[in-house]
């Protein structure tokens, strides 16, 4: 399979802040991470960025649709003004019944991750990612930066972070 990695923000957009932490380098490290592991798996992957740059949501696209990919998945981590708002959820455009599918394997092994509250598969036809590419793409919102919990203990140590990695990893692999 070719698969599409796309790291949100970066460079001058740093996404999303909580504490110390910007989302555009959790989601890199993240997608690094998640690169390996598909690799490893004997996958062919493409990064849209391995690097804190900043590439347009057009270029995120092109370069997917150009290479042909497979599948496509952004990586985010969520926001919100209430500290409280915890969890992951995962983003699909309304109606693409192979991207609700592969959202559906991706939320299955998320959801084994121990203190990461469920907040389900959510239809989103504003989104740049999700309209602009012509495969099954998903969008993960792996935790909220905004909640001091969820940073401590998903999106602040390696180990957090390659455990998100691995899930997504797998929900992708028993999708293929
Ligand atoms: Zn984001």
């Amino acid at each position: 399979m070719r698969i599409a990695i796309d790291p949100g923000h970066g460079g001058k957009d740093p996404g999303a802040v909580g504490g110390q932490l910007r989302e555009s380098e959790v989601a890199l490290a993240i997608s690094l991470f998640l690169r390996d592991e598909l690799v490893d798996g004997g996958h062919s992957v493409l990064m849209t960025r391995e690097t804190d740059v900043f590439i347009t949501i057009g270029d995120r696209c092109r370069l997917a649709n150009t290479w042909k990919a497979d599948l496509f998945l952004s990586i985010h981590c969520n926001a919100a003004s209430s500290p409280q708002a915890h969890g992951m959820e995962l983003l699909i455009f309304p109606g693409s019944a192979r991207g609700r599918d592969l959202a559906g394997h991706i939320w299955g092994a998320l959801r084994d991750i121990p203190g990461l509250r469920d907040r389900g598969i959510k239809p989103r036809g504003d989104l740049g990612v999700l309209r602009g590419t012509s495969m099954p793409a998903v969008l993960v919102e792996a935790a909220f930066i905004s909640n001091p919990e969820n940073r401590r203990d998903h999106l602040e140590t390696t180990h957090g972070r390659r455990r998100i990695a691995k899930a997504i990893a797998q929900g992708v692999m028993e999708w293929v």
